[in-house]
Order: structure tokens, then C-alpha cells, then sequence
């Protein structure tokens, strides 16, 4: 038989976490603090309304574009946040989770040997979906001394006459970083000046930690015409399972996109989009209990780590700590295989979000405070034997 597998999808790779999920199910008794999903249910009043539309009959197909309902609702809640105003009958475009929103403004963009410069450490089908789309990634490193920002003499160095997008995720995955405005400032004329598109990814934009709102890069001047910006109801409203996420744009490109996402996609779960209504319009009260709880978690991981000795920079967004774990000599990858092994404790190790992620691990605390609890005696305890084992070799020690 012929070779059926395409060159494009052989050269992408599988996510590097799902490797880890395998070894840690095999311990009955494992703490995994990898995955990035929010520990609680949907909130029954969205349940409620996903189930109404059952009963109703509400089971046919929707708009291409999505209700425009709910259309109208991410329209009042973009401008609500953002100041910034999307027409809701051609600017947005409801789609398949977030990640449809990713694939589906990168396939609409990218010709062939366009570059697409995106930030390393980065959400693992970032680089997937660039080359999906016959883009060529080019990555930046991140600095922790940085706290994971994007600077302006960054963002210079990496840009070529063949740049075309700059990809941003900001509060991060995986480093929980955030950019405030005058950090977004201090790109934005860069931007312009090498006439670059932007795709922001603000998934996590609910879910940050200071006492003032996420700033967007939607809300610089010149900045919406150029930009495609995307958000989604996983994280904010616990709402993963739903696959419901959307993006805004002005319609010189939604009108391309739409027929993008016509082709593939046709419509997102209609029964999903009134649970989505639901969300925007009566969602806020849980979205701050469910951030008061996070931000518990993050302040008390932040301190455990520091505490352990593990320098831990202050994520101020979405829900991943990103500890230092260089010290040790060994590789992300390492620590993470033996921290499963030794104390069926199980993180991410940074090097699955690219290079620059080596000598990290994320650590997501989208889990409750009593798992939590555990987790940190057991990182202490194994930090420890790798202490003591600095006089004695570390395998014979962990093996006993
Ligand atoms: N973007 C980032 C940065 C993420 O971390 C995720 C999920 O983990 C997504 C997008 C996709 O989320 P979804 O497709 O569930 O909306």
C-alpha cells in the first residue's frame, strides 16, 4: 500500500502531556496537577438552560455564524470589557471552542511560507496549527526575568519582511503571565509599523489577579483593525466539555473566515449556544467565586514553592504556577518522570510548550485545596531526597 499520511499531518507532533496522563494513570493512588481544566461543574443555571432547549425541541441547526443571541451577548460583553465595539450580524463568529477559533483564524490568514511569530513557552498546538496552514512559526523565548512578557526588543528582533502574524496569549498558558497596558503599548507601534496581524488569544482573560480588569490589545488605538481577537467559555465558566468558544474581528475578515468555518464546521451545538447565552448574561457571579478560589490556590502554591525553595515568579493570570526546577541538573522532563515514579505526584514538564520552557514545570491549580495540600508535602518530600541526594547518587535513592 501507498504511504497515506499526508506530509502535514506527519510533521506535527502529539501533545506532550498526554505522555505524562498515561504514566500518571497507572498509580491508583496519583495526584495530577496537570491538566488545565477548571475543577468545577458548569454552574446548574447554564446547565438549566442547555436543558430547556432539549426539551423545547431547540435540536436544529443554528446560523453558520452562531444564534445571533448569542452573537449579540459576546458583542455586549467584548465592548463591556474591552471598550471596544464588534457588529454582532458580521463581526463575530461563534465557534468550536477555542481551539476551532486558533485553526480557523490562522487557515484563513496564512499563504504559503507566511511567517507567524508567536512567544515560547507556549499552549502545545500553537506550532501545530501554523503549520497546518503551510505557515512557518517563529518563536520568541520568554524571559522569567521578564516575568514571561513580550518586550518591544523582542518582538524587533524576530520580525522579518516575511512576518505576517504575531500570535499572543495573554494571561498565559503555560506560565500564567499576563501584559498590562503599557506593556501592550509598547508593541503595538512595532505592530503597525511592519504592517503585522495580530491574533490574541484571551482565553483566560476572567481569570487574573490584580485589582483591576485584563487589559486587551484590542483597546490600544490602531489596533482592532488589526486583530482577531478570540475568547471562550471553557475556562471562565467551567465550561470545557460544551466546545463553545468565539472570535471577533472586523468583517473585511470574518467575511473570509465565515466561509472557513461554513466548510468545516458548519455550526456549533445549538443545545451548547443556549447554554452560552445563559453564561454571558447571567455568568459573572460565578466567574468571581470561581476566581476568589483560584486566586486562594495560586497564593498559597506560589508560597509553598517559594517556601520549598523553588524560585516561583508571581503568575498573575489564568491558573498554572511555573516553578524553576533547574537547580536540580536535570531536565524538565526528568524531574517530572521521577516526581511521577517517587511520589505519584504528576506536573507538566516545560519543555512540552517548546525550548524555552526547559528548566521549568506547570503546575495547574485547578484542583481543590485538600489535593493541593498533598501535592505540596509530596513536591517538599521529593525536593528533598534530591537535596540529600546531592551527596549520594540520585538514582540509588529514589530507586530505594
Ligand atoms: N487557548 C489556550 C491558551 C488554552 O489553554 C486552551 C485550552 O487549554 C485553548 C485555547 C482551547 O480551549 P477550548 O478549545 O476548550 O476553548
Amino acid at each position: 500500500m501507498r504511504d497515506f499520511i499526508s506530509e502535514r499531518a506527519l510533521n506535527i507532533q502529539e501533545s506532550g502531556i498526554r505522555r505524562f496522563f498515561e504514566l500518571a494513570n497507572t498509580y491508583d493512588d496519583i495526584i495530577s496537577l496537570g491538566v488545565g481544566e477548571p475543577d468545577f461543574p458548569t454552574p446548574w443555571h447554564v446547565r438549566d438552560e442547555a436543558i430547556y432547549a432539549i426539551q423545547k425541541g431547540k435540536t436544529f441547526y443554528t446560523s453558520n455564524a452562531g444564534l445571533m443571541e448569542l452573537r449579540e451577548a459576546i458583542a455586549d460583553e467584548v465592548k463591556l470589557k474591552t471598550q471596544t465595539s464588534y457588529n454582532p450580524k458580521t463581526e463575530i463568529i461563534v465557534t468550536c471552542g477555542g481551539s476551532e477559533a486558533i485553526d480557523l483564524a490562522l487557515r484563513s490568514t496564512i499563504n504559503p511560507g507566511d511567517e507567524v511569530i508567536y512567544c515560547m513557552p507556549a499552549y502545545v498546538t500553537y506550532v501545530s496549527c501554523i503549520k497546518l496552514a503551510d505557515g512557518i512559526p517563529v518563536e520568541i523565548h520568554l524571559k522569567e526575568e521578564n516575568q514571561f512578557r513580550l518586550t518591544a526588543d523582542q518582538l524587533r528582533a524576530a520580525i522579518t519582511p516575511k512576518s505576517k502574524i504575531l500570535m499572543l496569549n495573554y494571561p498565559n498558558n503555560p506560565t500564567g503571565a499576563i501584559m498590562e497596558k503599557e506593556d501592550l503599548e509598547a508593541i503595538a507601534d512595532l505592530i503597525i509599523e511592519h504592517d503585522l496581524l495580530v491574533i490574541t488569544d484571551e482565553i483566560y482573560s476572567e481569570l487574573t489577579y490584580l485589582d483591576k480588569p485584563h487589559d486587551s490589545v484590542i483597546s490600544l488605538p490602531g489596533m482592532r483593525e488589526r486583530t482577531i481577537y478570540m475568547n471562550g467559555f471553557s475556562k471562565a465558566y467551567a465550561m470545557t466539555g460544551w466546545r463553545l468558544g468565539y472570535l471577533c474581528a472586523p468583517d473585511y475578515l470574518t467575511k473570509h473566515m465565515a466561509k472557513v468555518h461554513q466548510a468545516t464546521i458548519m455550526a456549533v451545538s445549538t443545545i451548547s449556544q443556549f447554554a452560552g447565552i445563559e453564561a454571558l448574561r447571567n455568568g459573572q457571579a460565578d466567574i468571581n467565586q470561581m476566581r476568589e478560589s483560584y486566586n486562594q490556590r495560586r497564593r498559597y502554591l506560589v508560597l509553598s514553592l517559594r517556601e520549598m525553595g523553588l524560585p516561583c515568579f508571581e503568575p498573575l493570570g489564568a491558573f498554572y504556577v511555573f516553578p524553576n526546577i533547574s537547580q536540580f541538573g536535570m531536565t524538565s522532563e526528568e524531574f517530572a518522570m521521577k516526581l511521577i515514579e517517587d511520589q505519584h505526584l504528576a506536573v507538566i514538564p516545560g519543555s512540552v510548550f517548546g525550548d524555552s520552557g526547559e528548566g521549568f514545570v506547570r503546575i495547574s491549580y485547578a484542583y481543590s485545596m485538600n489535593q493541593l495540600r498533598v501535592a505540596m508535602a509530596r513536591l517538599a518530600e521529593f525536593i528533598e531526597k534530591l537535596r540529600t541526594s546531592e551527596t549520594q547518587p540520585l538514582q540509588t535513592l529514589l530507586n530505594k
